[in-house]
């Protein structure tokens, strides 16, 4: 039997591959569908304090930045 998960943002249960499940630190975030994962981390972007929300947010712009520009180059050859 594969396993299940309860998305923590409406309470759905669903199997092992779909939804999104992230671990990390110990900690499991599922959900469901990609609207209530966009629910949970819209309070937790909130909620972070912000010197840590500043440069994570920071960083993965420039990171996104950098592929966008990437893939830019890619398709004008
Ligand atoms: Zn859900």
């Amino acid at each position: 039997m594969s396993r299940r998960y309860e998305c923590i943002v409406c309470g759905r249960v669903f199997p092992e591959g779909q939804g999104i499940v992230i671990t990390r630190a110990g900690v499991t975030l599922a959900f469901h569908s990609k609207a209530c994962l966009a629910k949970f981390f819209r309070l937790m972007v909130e909620r972070l304090p912000e010197k840590e929300f500043k440069r994570v947010a920071k960083e993965l712009i420039d990171e996104y930045k950098k592929m966008r520009a990437r893939q830019a180059k890619s398709k004008i050859i």
